[in-house]
């Protein structure tokens, strides 16, 4: 079983009827890198930098920072690569002092970009190590918690200003450097139109968008089955966000856990999901997935999934169709 498994690392992730699908790595540390690329990522779609921040009083500096990124890129050796600033808050153990203590209502609170563009300094830092990671090999850069247009445009204009700098400075940094934003926060999701346009491509965090959207703790097991992305408000907003960039030519993924079970890679591919990130010890599963889906089928049962009108009437579609 595990033998048949191993032998798709070489295989493409491609549908029945011929369609390549992306799949992304969800990473953290060095081990994932590895095993990312031993498995065949097409690169990797998160790399959440927080760990760097963690179990730690003092920030790591520029040159630390810069280390790990570069570290990274070269770990992909020319796979793209996707690093996501800074994604601290007060539900995360932070000994740096950088996010706050005791906040009432922490998942709402001051947490990723928010307490990157609060924090003096602290953005232009990653930005600057960013960068000149960019310089090793193909990275994007991708902002967790994004709410608004607003938000995109200041880190938009850090980043240019950086980049000047560093050039200055005599850095060999990429020319262009994609600039993305997660889409986690329902706002952002449903006023997707008016900011795609800053943007170079997206990132559907489905862990945070769907405690959000049905006012439901990704933590709290006394909420049992309410933290479910099977729910009809959380199709339709899927589908809509990845219609939108779809049409505007911005690459998206889905790269909540939801993206790393296998059961759930045929109702994505039937909202038009054309690349995922997951963990990398659930990679070789997700593929065999999709190697055993015929996608034109599956958009043609779409409709059928967005009229279900519950959770049974979605597992009902799942099971005719998975
Ligand atoms: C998400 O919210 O789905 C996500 C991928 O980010 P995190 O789990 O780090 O909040
Ligand atoms: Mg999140």
């Amino acid at each position: 079983e595990r033998k048949q498994l191993n032998r798709l690392r070489r295989e493409p992730s491609r549908t029945l009827d011929g369609v390549d699908i992306k799949l992304y790595a969800n990473a953290e540390s060095r081990e994932d890198v590895a095993e990312a690329h031993a498995q065949g990522a097409a690169g990797v779609g998160l790399y959440r930098t927080e760990f760097l921040f963690l179990q730690r009083a003092e920030l790591p500096d520029e040159d630390e920072q810069f280390r790990a990124y570069r570290d990274v890129v070269l770990g992909m050796t020319g796979r793209t690569v996707t690093i996501r600033t800074l994604d601290l808050g007060a539900d995360k153990a932070d000994r740096t002092g950088l996010a706050l203590r005791d906040e009432p209502n922490p998942a709402l609170g001051l947490r990723g970009v928010r307490l990157s563009l609060a924090r003096d300094g602290l953005l232009e830092t990653q930005l600057r190590a960013l960068l000149r990671a960019s310089g090793y090999g193909p990275l994007r850069i991708l902002l967790p918690m994004i709410s608004s247009r607003e938000e995109v445009r200041e880190v938009r204009t850090k980043l240019d200003s950086v980049a000047r700098d560093l050039r200055h400075e005599g850095h060999e940094i990429a020319t262009h450097v994609p600039l993305g934003a997660m889409i986690e926060v329902p706002a952002a999701a449903i006023a997707l139109s008016g900011f795609i346009g800053a943007v170079d491509f997206l990132s559907v965090g489905t862990n945070d968008l769907v405690q959000y959207l049905l006012a439901a703790d990704r933590n709290n097991d006394a909420l049992g089955d309410l933290y479910t992305p099977l729910h009809p408000a959380v199709l339709r907003l899927l589908r809509d966000v990845i219609r939108l960039a779809n049409a505007r030519g911005k690459p998206i993924a889905v790269c909540g856990e939801m993206a790393g079970d296998p059961m759930f890679a045929p109702l994505l591919l039937a909202l038009g999901l054309n690349e995922f990130s997951l963990h990398p010890a659930t990679l070789l599963e997700v593929r065999r997935k999709i190697r055993a889906c015929d996608l034109a089928a599956l958009k043609a049962r779409a409709p059928a999934l967005l009229r279900a009108r519950d959770r049974a009437a979605i597992l009902q579609w799942m099971d005719d169709c998975g």
